[in-house]
Parts: C-alpha cells; structure tokens; sequence
C-alpha cells in the first residue's frame, strides 16, 4: 500500500501533464485527512511509508476492499462529488457492519482524469463527502495513492480495517434451518431514488428526508451488536439486493429460506409506488446497505438496536431436492420462487 507522500513524487516524475495539480490535489487531501477525529487503534496515519495500526488486545482484524469506478457505480451527472466520496467510504463501512467489526482505518487510492484534477471544486467535494462519514463513524484516513489518470472516468479504491473480539465476527456460513430471518431498517428505498436520479435536477430534497441511494447510512453500531450478542447466526449486508444477497447468505449456510412479502420493511420512498414494483424494490434493488441475518426461533430479538428497527421477514428451511433456494410467500399466502435478482449498477 503506498503512501500519499511517497507515490505521489514517483506519480510526478513519470507523469507529464500538470503535476502541479496532482501535488496540490495531494496537499488538499493530507491536509483534511490529518484533521480529522483520532482513532486509538491508529498509532501512525499519512506521512510516513506506512500506517502502523494496533488492534484492542484479544482482538481480530477484518480487511475489505471496494472500488468505485464512474459510469459503473456514479456518473458525475447523476451524482454529486459529495455523494461519490460518502457512498465511496459507506460501502466499505457496510462490510464491515455486516461482519460486526469496529472500524480502524481507511485507505482511499483515487486516480483522476486532468479535468477532475483541475476542478477543485470535484475534489473538495468528494473530500466532504467522504471525511464527512469518516468523521461521523470515527474511522481516521490513514493512507492510500493518488494518480492523473489517462481516461476520462474516475476510479476511487477504498480499503477498510476494522476489528472484532476474536471468534464473534458475524459470518454468511453459520444459518441453520429453523432460524429466523431479520433485516435492518426499511428496503426499497435507494433503488427508487437511483431510478429518479436522471429527473432529480427537477426537485429539491428537503433537509432531514432521507436518501438511502445518494447517502446510505452503514449500520455499525447495529452490526457490533449483533456481534456481541453471540445469538446470530449468519449475516450479510444488503449491497446486491435482498434476493442476491439472501440467496449468498443460503448457499454459504447449506440452507433454503422463506421470506414474506407482508413482512418487508419498504422505505417511505417504495411505499408510494403500485405494490408490485414496491415489492420489486425491496426484493431486488440492490444498495439499501442493511443488514440480513439470523438467530435461533426461541431467541427474542429486540425490536430495535442502536436506534435501528429489527423486522423479521422470513425464516430458513432445510435443503430439498426439488425445491427452490428462497420461495416468496405472496401477500396471498401463495408460495413462488424468489430468484436472485439483484440490481445491477447502472446498467
Ligand atoms: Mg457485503
């Protein structure tokens, strides 16, 4: 992993164009980065050859890693630099949760075509946007690269470490038939703000309503509980769509699951749209960034932890020849396949 002071003079003897921008764009991001809330797990951040990193004592550390590459993941039409940088950090920070980990560090690698380089507006932007969450879930920036790209897209890396006392680490493998199936806040909610995306210079969004698509909320605090708990089973946090990512959680367990239709949580957002699409929002729209997970039947779950709705949506069954993976209970009681079909970026 380099560093942002390193690299960047190796960056600037081989690169030919605006090297002035690139050690500029450089300067703005060590300068913010080193402003930011302390993290005790964090012993050394930018400004040397590595990170030196300590984790609590009795503790594990869990590694993720998520590129964001425009005109795949945002389109700078669509999408504002701040938006890009939060949900640049936020998917990170999902894996995380979604394993129960606290998080350590973050490491963010940005290559930059010249005319995001020379519009500093662009990065400051995306540096708001992504120091901003970092801030918020006390996650310090401790390193990365930096580079002019020779394409017109953008391509930001974001690596993340977090730790988890050893052995709680929530994992997808661990369901049994019987469990119970749960799932974090409300779903639906950001394949419908994607979808409206394309007419969003049309309206204004009003301070405090929510934008699951533009500016997920990761559910740390809820995933460490569910870690700490030792009553879940299997987790996994929804980035594909509930359909995908169910259908990972079953494969990864050896089981099959039932979901109920009348039992999902939709976002205010899905809820205003004809049933049919509202339910498709909810089974395939991917990003909602929640958590799916499990624990034994006679295990109470709350109804809420750390201030996030818990809803139970369905429940695992053993395997059976024949059978589907996950069956959807209608709102009619009748019981059809459920095939993953997630969302694909902007595609
Ligand atoms: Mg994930």
């Amino acid at each position: 992993m380099g560093r942002y002071s390193e690299p960047v003079s190796h960056a600037l003897k081989s690169s030919k164009a605006n090297p002035a921008g690139e050690l500029a764009l450089l300067r703005r991001i060590c300068q913010r980065a080193a402003r930011g809330k302390k993290n005790l797990a964090l012993k050394l951040g930018i400004g040397d050859d590595c990170a030196i990193l300590a984790p609590p004592t009795g503790e594990e550390i869990l590694v993720t890693t998520d590129f964001s590459l425009e005109g795949r993941h945002f389109r700078r039409d669509w999408h504002s630099p701040e938006s890009v940088g939060h949900r640049t950090l936020a998917r990170g920070l999902s894996d995380l949760a979604s394993m129960g980990a606290k998080p350590m560090a973050a490491f963010l690698s940005l290559a930059l075509p010249l005319s995001a380089v020379k519009d500093s507006h662009w990065l400051d932007g995306f540096l708001d946007g992504l120091l901003g969450l970092a801030e918020a879930c006390r996650v310090p920036l401790a390193g990365g690269d930096t580079s002019e790209s020779p394409s017109e897209h953008i391509l930001a890396d974001i690596v993340l470490l977090g730790s988890a006392p050893a052995g709680t680490a929530l994992r997808r493998s661990g369901g049994r038939a019987g469990d119970l199936l749960y799932c974090t806040g409300t779903l639906g909610g950001a394949a419908v703000e994607l979808a409206s995306l394309p007419l969003s210079k049309l309206r204004t969004w009003s301070k405090g309503e929510t934008q699951p698509h533009l500016f997920p909320v990761p559910r740390l605090g809820v995933g460490q509980k569910l870690g700490q708990s030792g009553k879940v089973t299997a987790c996994i946090d929804i980035s594909d769509g509930l359909s995908t990512d169910l259908a990972h959680l079953c494969n990864a367990s050896g089981v099959f699951a039932e979901v109920e239709a009348a039992a999902l949580p939709l976002h205010p957002l899905a809820a205003k749209l004809p049933r049919p699409a509202a339910l498709a929002a909810a089974l395939h729209g991917g990003e909602d960034y929640e958590l799916l997970f499990t624990a034994a039947a006679a295990f109470r779950m709350p109804r809420s932890l750390a201030g996030v709705p818990i809803t139970r949506i369905g429940r695992l069954l053993p395997r059976r020849k024949g059978k589907s993976e996950v069956t959807l209970m209608s709102d009619d009681g009748a019981r059809r396949p459920l095939e993953p079909a997630g969302w694909e970026h902007l595609r």
